[in-house]
């Protein structure tokens, strides 16, 4: 999986990312999930999309986005601050 913006953490990132391709973020482009444009300075992950009688593409995912789609926002919320409070850094 590709991702764009800076991995988390950036001292010593998830392994999510080991062997992971970094790429320019797709600024302008709409998260799959939110369906907001992607700004310089996001980080998030590209994602193969296939819907019905739709061809393969891969588009951009924000990396909140992501986890909440993983945890869902009550845990999502939980996983921030611990995250932010272990690593000293937000997870955004
Ligand atoms: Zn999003």
């Amino acid at each position: 999986m590709d991702y764009f913006g800076a991995p988390y953490p950036k001292a010593d990132p998830a392994p999510i990312y080991v062997g992971a391709t970094h790429v320019p973020t797709p600024v302008g482009q709409a998260c799959i999930y939110c369906g907001k444009s992607i700004l310089a300075g996001d980080n998030g992950f590209m994602i193969p999309f296939q819907g019905k009688d739709v061809a393969l593409t891969i588009e951009p995912w924000h990396r909140l986005c992501f986890l909440e789609s993983t945890f869902g926002p009550e845990l999502l919320k939980i996983v921030r601050e611990q995250g932010e409070e272990e690593f000293g850094e937000s997870i955004y």
